[in-house]
């Protein structure tokens, strides 16, 4: 059995969460083949730091850097105890941090930063938790090397979030990893990173580390694709939000994807395609609590199984509108606003138009607010100040419900906004209600908690059926 491992951003956050993956991946039962994010919050750290380097911020970059260096340095010394090892270790991790530093230097230098520019400084992070990870399962007798992906998984050029070639993708990974999984090493690739043909480097977009670990899946024939969390699989709803929240056992691939779409952090959409292609089952799993068997993704569930809805929350969102004081603002104006904002690498998870009030509100993350503002300005710095209105409204959640078809004979849709109501949410926006099984909608941040512990309850799902 070959077994993909991978280990998302907070399985491999600290020295403890590193021990714990390590621990994992020894106890595996089967050849396993390790796939590893960033540590958590690294790449969110790389690229405002190139930001802050292209307005000329030079202190911030250089206190990221400094920063980066202290926290990787703490792991290494905390996992590696053999001086060699951590000498090795070490020196590497300084070397790719003296490297980002020049690389932020030149983007200060030229005033700004490009699209190849972002995944090249995005890139450090797998590159260094990748070694410290391998490290660590040497340290512990077994024979692992750390592979960077931009020797494997091969990329078109489109920066920010490149489309992997699959022919030249199969290739590498059969020449590369899979003589070290026959001599049974342990390969820890990195994920998210990629590069072209020619070797220029590139990123799957973010979050995109379960997407190399399909490809990886799908390229070396495995048998399993295991993602590793923080949480349960998938569940009920946000556990943090609702601690009698409950895993979903078994869902197929299109179910799976539906709940991403929507915004379940445990997959990515892209993710499904290469396990889908190739019929390879996903496990969906939690590293803080191993014992648990997770959700299964495969491609024909036991008919069987459980069915049960799922409320999806997101939180860390900023509701901005963008507009003018007139009935000025029209449709190629707002189509103007989203493109503007594509081209900048902003992501926009939902927006609405309100034509009585002549805005575009747009949902954006927290950590793009400053960068969007700064588009949208220059974007729109041909209009007249008196005419156009920009700013940030409020914090916002999203929360979207979507369910099975054979839950429940009342629609979701209806069941939800009776619940809502009943409640006194205050709904800001809907953006979803394309069929009777799902619904997105935008509340105020401060009622995400109450809302979706409502919901959950009003929906059946707080108690065992
Ligand atoms: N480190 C990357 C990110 O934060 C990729 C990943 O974690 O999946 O987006
Ligand atoms: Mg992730």
């Amino acid at each position: 059995m070959l077994i993909i491992h991978k280990f998302g951003g907070t399985s491999v956050g600290s020295a403890e969460r590193l021990a714990a993956a390590a621990d994992i991946v020894l106890a595996a039962e089967h050849q396993p083949v390790v796939v590893v994010s960033a540590m958590s919050k690294v790449t969110n750290q790389l690229i405002a730091g190139a930001r802050a380097a292209a307005e000329g911020r030079d202190t911030i970059y250089r206190e990221i850097k400094a920063a980066l260096l202290a926290r990787h340095l703490a792991v290494v010394d905390a996992l590696l105890t053999r001086s060699r090892a951590r000498l090795d270790v070490g020196g590497f991790v300084e070397d790719r941090l003296h490297e980002l530093e020049q690389l932020y230097r030149s983007i200060a230098v030229l005033g700004e930063v490009t699209v190849r520019g972002l995944d090249a400084v995005a890139a450090f992070g797998e590159q260094l938790s990748a070694h410290i990870l391998a490290a660590t399962l040497r340290e512990r007798g077994a024979r692992a090397e750390a592979l960077s992906a931009t020797e494997l998984i091969v990329t078109d050029d489109a920066f920010g979030a490149a489309h992997p070639l699959p022919g030249p993708t199969r290739e590498r990974l059969q020449a590369r990893v899979k003589p070290l999984v026959e001599r049974g090493a342990i390969p820890v690739i990195t994920g998210y990173i990629a590069a072209t043909e020619a070797g220029v480097t590139t990123t799957l977009g973010r979050s995109g580390s379960d997407f190399t670990a399909a490809l990886v899946g799908a390229g070396l024939d495995a048998d399993e694709v295991w993602i590793w969390s923080d949480v349960d699989g998938i569940l009920t709803a946000d556990p943090s939000l609702v601690p009698e929240a409950r895993t979903l056992p078994e869902l197929s691939y299109s179910e799976a994807a539906d709940l991403a779409y929507y915004g379940a952090e445990v997959l990515h959409p892209k993710t499904v395609g290469p396990v889908v292609a190739a019929g390879i089952p996903l496990r969906l799993r939690n590293s803080f609590n191993p014992q648990h068997p997770g959700t299964l993704v495969v491609k024909s569930p036991r008919p069987d199984r459980e069915r049960l809805p799922a409320i999806i929350s997101t939180t860390g969102l900023t509701l901005l509108a963008v507009g003018s004081r007139d009935d000025a603002w029209h449709l190629a104006l707002t189509a103007r606003a989203l493109h503007c904002l594509s081209a900048a690498s902003v992501d926009v998870p939902m927006f609405s138009q309100s034509f009585s009030e002549h805005t575009l509100n747009l949902v954006l993350r927290e950590q793009d607010q400053a960068h969007a503002l700064k588009t949208l300005q220059g974007e729109f710095a041909g209009l007249s100040a008196d005419n156009f209105a920009l700013g940030v409204k409020e914090k916002v959640a999203t929360v979207s419900v979507v369910g099975v078809p054979g839950w429940n004979d009342k629609g979701i849709v209806s069941h939800t906004f009776a619940a809502l109501g009943q409640h006194g949410t205050r709904v800001i926006a809907v953006a979803q209600a394309a069929t009777e099984h799902n619904v997105s909608f935008c509340i105020p941040e401060e009622q995400v908690g109450d809302t979706v512990r409502f919901l959950h309850q009003e929906l059946g799902l707080g108690v065992a059926s």
